[in-house]
């Protein structure tokens, strides 16, 4: 019975609990989530919710408990940093009658947490937490070590080595298991330096509330990007405003000189207060309010993209293989694609025979739905950068004048993730509908 069929997803983060849940919903019963975390605890902070992402959370039955807590957004400003002078402003309302679903922001918290919720329900989904992944192995019949990921490792446990029928690689821009597929395939994707870190700020309604400016931000429903020379600054309000979220983007120098492992560092306020030093009085005034010893900084890090996906009866879903900018706010929104078009290719009903050729054949539509996707909004996202990032000169001026122009309610926006063209493609695309027209093109959905 394919519904038996040991499935092993390896991390339960964003791409992971969104793909645990599609193939239980699909009917599988036999899948184990393998977390290095010893609890899901879901610290981090603000995430935008698009409607690609929406309309895949409700089917899966775990929106509705997201969006009670998410905040609505009415509208985006793009304002220079230096001055604050507005340089764009879109409504985003039509988002939602074009749509189905709003353009929402929320906590973390909330989007992973109504995912494991959902996960939690579903008897056939086993979470194995406090687990490292190590060593997979191809192959009909994928295998894998599993060693304990934090104390009990220190007294001298033996990792276990587990087999599966599928599995699925969800373990993030530092994948093992995409390193163990290059060198099965004798290939290389190195991971690239984009060249630039994110402070991820999270500041309270009372920590702002006696700047009556800040306050402002805060109760307002806007999305707000101040931009500048090799940098920028996006914020909203999330946790029903009680919370302002920040996330920047500048040049990666606070991680000159550190291992391609390290991927976070405490950052120096200073550092950061420096970093912002030509943007406005109000943008010090809110990044002051972050406690010393609490800034951190995040190293945005990227890879070339990969010749394949899967191999055998292995895939790889969400940042292992298209780790993306956070420029487009679509990082986990595509790894959340990624599982619900592995819960139709996948579909008990689909691969019934069991037999690895099968198995193998519903990962190649997986990848032939998805990849093209994804890779463009990896492309897309750099190239938002490096619009927003423009310092003096030709481009910049080019820019402007679109962004003039938008004052006059013409032309695209070039903050791309606000422009209607790019929202079509990005939200208008029901990601399930065409795993089901590719499957049925293919000849793969005769067994339903
Ligand atoms: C500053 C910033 C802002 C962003 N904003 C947005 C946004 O607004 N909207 C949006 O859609 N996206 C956004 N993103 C992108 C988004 O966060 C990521 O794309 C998304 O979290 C990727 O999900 P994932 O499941 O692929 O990887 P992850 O969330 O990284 O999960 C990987 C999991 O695997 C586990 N793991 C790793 N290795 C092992 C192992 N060997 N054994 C067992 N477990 C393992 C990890 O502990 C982790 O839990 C942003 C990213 C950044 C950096």
């Amino acid at each position: 019975m394919a519904e038996n069929l040991r499935i092993a997803i390896i991390g339960a983060g964003m791409g992971g609990l969104a793909t645990a849940l599609s193939l239980a919903k699909a009917g599988h019963k036999n899948i184990t989530v393998y977390e290095t975390a010893p609890g899901l605890g879901f610290v981090g902070a603000g995430i935008q919710l698009a409607p690609n992402m929406a309309r895949i959370l409700d089917r899966m039955g775990c929106w509705k408990q997201i969006a009670e807590e998410a905040v609505q957004c009415s509208d985006t400003s793009i304002r220079e940093g230096s001055t604050d002078e507005e340089l764009g402003y879109v409504k985003l309302e039509y988002v939602e009658k074009t749509y189905g679903y709003p353009h929402m922001v929320g906590h973390r918290a909330s989007l992973a947490g109504a995912m494991y919720d959902g996960c939690l329900k579903e008897p056939g989904i086993t979470f194995k937490l406090n687990s490292l992944i190590s060593d997979v192995q191809f192959g009909a019949k994928p295998s894998f070590l599993v060693s304990p990921a934090t104390a009990e490792k220190m007294s001298g446990a033996r990792p276990e080595r587990v087999e599966c029928d599928i599995l699925i690689g969800c373990d993030g821009v530092k994948s093992l298991t995409r390193v163990a597929m290059l060198k099965e395939l004798n290939e290389t994707a190195d991971v690239k330096d984009s060249g630039q870190a994110a402070y991820r700020i999270l500041l309270t309604r009372e920590q702002m509330k006696d700047d009556p400016e800040l306050i402002r931000l805060l109760d307002a429903d806007t999305v707000t990007r101040w931009i500048g020379e090799k940098k920028h600054i996006i914020a909203y309000p999330i946790h029903n405003k009680q919370i302002y979220n920040i996330s920047t983007a500048q040049p990666d120098v606070n991680f000159a000189g550190a291992p391609n492992s390290t991927y976070t560092t405490t950052g120096s306020k200073s550092a950061m207060m420096q970093v912002y030093g030509d943007f406005c009085p109000m943008i010090h005034r809110m990044l002051d309010l972050v406690p010393d010893g609490e800034v951190v900084e995040w190293k945005l890090r990227v890879h070339e993209p990969l010749s394949t996906w899967i191999h055998d009866s292995v895939a790889l879903v969400g940042d292992a293989c298209h780790p993306t900018l956070p420029h487009l706010a679509q990082g986990a929104a595509q790894a959340i694609e990624d599982g619900a078009v592995l819960g139709v290719t996948l579909h008990p009903k689909r691969i019934a025979d069991c037999s690895p050729a099968t198995i193998n054949r519903a990962l190649k539509l997986y990848e032939k739905v998805r990849k093209g996707r994804a890779e463009a909004l990896v492309e897309l996202a750099a190239e938002n950068g490096r619009q927003m990032h423009l310092g003096s000169g030709k481009a910049k001026e080019e820019r402007d004048k679109i962004f003039a122009a938008l004052k006059t309610g013409k032309g695209p926006v070039p903050d791309k993730w606000a422009d209607a063209d790019v929202q079509r493609m990005i939200y208008g695309c029901d990601v399930v509908a065409d795993a089901e027209r590719v499957c049925k093109e293919e000849g793969f959905a005769s067994k339903l």
